[in-house]
């Protein structure tokens, strides 16, 4: 049974749990999609059925961010731990890497994916990436069509949210791929564009206040958190009084 916390359900797993049972899925060839959602993507769920459809219908929904595990343990429902987007495909890459895995990169802008292509297959030789492709584009089939002829094992789909989870649930049953991971950031990352917090940081679980001094612009994204720790409060207050 999945954590909910306000409508979004999430996996109780570890990265290198979630990253075991991408495996799973890429074996079993189920066209399956992993979603990753963080506080601001649970917040606008409430407002658009859409998205809380998408998510639902994910084979797996990691907790991306300090504010989910937060908010289940407010609710008295703690999660194991966090399983960020960019370390959850990092595993991943690293376990198809010996079985001579193919992956196809899918948005940011023009030219990272490729960049990302290049550091990926210097980190972890054996992994094939059999195609990459930005993420503006307008026409859905075209790009559908490219990944299919590439055949690969693993999509990641990096074109932000809302857009990558509707995306994915729209056209994961056309995509002859059997999962398909929406990403966020990662391609940023991983091509060296954007730098990840120090890793102490990461451990105190303040790698949102790093990406906010770097980029003042989340600003917009990150005020909407104490409008979604009170809801959770508010949720554990009623939960509690059942
Ligand atoms: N992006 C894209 N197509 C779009 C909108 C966004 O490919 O139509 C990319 C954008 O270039 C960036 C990623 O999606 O690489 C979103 O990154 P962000 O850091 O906002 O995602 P987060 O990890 O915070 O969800």
């Amino acid at each position: 049974m999945r954590t909910d916390i306000l409508g979004v359900g999430f996996d109780n797993v570890t990265t290198k749990e979630a990253a075991g049972l991408a495996m799973e899925m890429i074996s079993q060839r189920e066209r399956a999609y992993v979603v990753t959602p963080n506080p601001e993507i649970i917040w606008m769920c409430r407002k658009d059925p859409r998205l809380r459809e998408a998510i639902g219908g994910a084979a797996l929904v990691l907790p991306d961010g300090v504010g989910v595990t937060l908010g289940a343990r407010i609710l008295g429902r703690p999660l194991r731990s966090r399983a960020p987007g960019v370390d959850f495909f990092a595993e991943l890459v690293a376990n198809l890497a010996p079985a001579r895995g193919r992956i196809f990169l899918l948005g940011a802008r023009p030219g990272v994916a490729e960049e990302a292509a290049r550091n990926l297959s210097v980190q972890y030789p054996g992994i094939a990436v059999v195609g990459t492709r930005d993420g503006y584009f307008d026409d859905d089939r075209e790009v559908i069509r490219i990944i299919n002829e590439a055949a690969p094992d693993l999509l990641a789909v990096c074109l932000g949210s809302p857009r990558q989870e509707l995306w994915m649930a729209q056209n994961a049953p056309l995509l002859d791929v059997p999962l398909s991971a929406g990403l966020g950031g990662t391609l940023d990352v991983i091509s060296g564009r954007v730098r990840r917090a120090p890793v102490l940081w990461q451990k105190l679980g303040i790698e949102w206040l790093y990406r906010l001094i770097r980029e003042p612009r989340r600003l917009r994204r990150i005020v909407k958190l104490p409008a979604y720790l009170f809801a959770v409060s508010l949720s554990a207050l009623r939960g509690t009084r059942k």
